[in-house]
């Protein structure tokens, strides 16, 4: 992820290096050259506006400071711009005052969600919590036995309908998985939901009713990475739809452009607060702005 991006943000502030002091047309024609490459690697334009208009007023305001060169400031302002627009401090989840802490995924099918709730119920475990995880997904064939045998790894109790894949009333599922979960003293529940290939006014009026009925602590929404520009208008759609509260960002290990990554935040509203980084358990992390930054910056 973001190679294209960091090479290209790269071979433009090398070009900066050998300058004693940058003039207004020098700025004008690398912020030309970062705004290209941030279109390139798919980012929203919106994004890239505010951004591409940050750095300039930046680079040519009073703050430069002596202790820099031109290229190293340029660089200091790029950073602090790109930790800004991926949401400036990791947030952590808010837990109920009275357990179970309900989180809520939704998010299109494939994006990543029957995946992320085993690596997340795992994650809790390993900070002394007692997850539930709860298979609303019975749209998927086979969206049940994949979170069982999620589950089954994580060492996590999965709640699921009694008749399997496919069966049954999403909603009564999560009516009854949050009474089992008061019973069984389990303080966070993780419910997977359907998702569609597109967006579906059905899906989302389930991911709703669900939503109803469970009253989340955190509806986090799961995009996949590799989608590029198509993630605006679904985490616009699921915003609008469902109403989210956070963000997790899935196959953060494809070698896509990342634009999504960095246009979510800023579409949402919501910060981005956990990274899915592969299809095992533990290939999983809480989202650090400040890492993600200095990543693409190499
Ligand atoms: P859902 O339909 O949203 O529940 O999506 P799944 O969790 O079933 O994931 C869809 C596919 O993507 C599966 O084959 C997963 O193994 C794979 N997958 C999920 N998360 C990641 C990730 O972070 N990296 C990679 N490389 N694959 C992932």
């Amino acid at each position: 992820m973001f190679d294209t991006l960091s090479d290209r943000l790269s071979g433009i502030f090398t070009k900066l290096r050998g300058k004693g002091k940058l003039t207004d047309a020098d700025i004008d024609a690398t912020a030309r050259e970062i705004r290209l490459a941030l279109l390139e690697a798919d980012v929203a334009l919106p994004v890239v506006k505010g951004f591409i208009g940050s750095l300039k007023e930046r680079a040519r305001g009073a703050e430069v400071s002596q202790a820099l060169n031109p290229a190293q400031q340029v660089i200091k302002i790029v950073h602090e711009e790109l930790v800004k627009i991926l949401g400036g401090e990791a947030r952590r989840l808010q837990f109920a005052k009275q357990p179970p802490t309900v989180i809520m995924l939704a998010g299109l099918q494939g994006a990543g969600k029957t995946t992320l709730a085993g690596k997340l119920a795992r994650h809790l475990k390993a900070h002394g919590h007692q997850p539930l995880l709860v298979a609303c997904d019975l749209q998927r064939p086979n969206a049940v036995n994949q979170l069982q045998v999620l589950g089954e790894r994580a060492g996590v109790e999965v709640y699921a309908p009694a008749a399997g894949n496919g069966v049954g009333d999403p909603v009564e599922v999560a009516r009854g998985a949050i009474a089992h979960a008061v019973r069984a003293a389990r303080d966070i529940v993780i419910v997977d939901t359907a998702g569609r290939l597109g967006i579906d006014l059905e899906m989302m009026a389930q991911a709703a009713a669900i939503r109803d009925a469970v009253n989340p602590d955190e509806t986090l929404f799961v995009v996949d990475a590799m989608v590029g520009q198509d993630a605006v208008a679904t985490a616009e759609a699921f915003r609008d739809g469902v109403g989210i509260s956070g963000v997790v960002l899935s196959k953060l290990d494809g070698d896509a452009r990342g634009g999504a990554a960095l246009s979510v935040r800023h579409v949402t509203g919501q910060p981005i607060m956990f990274a899915s980084t592969g299809e095992k358990l533990e290939d999983f992390d809480v989202f650090h702005p400040e890492r993600m930054a200095s990543r693409i910056l190499g």
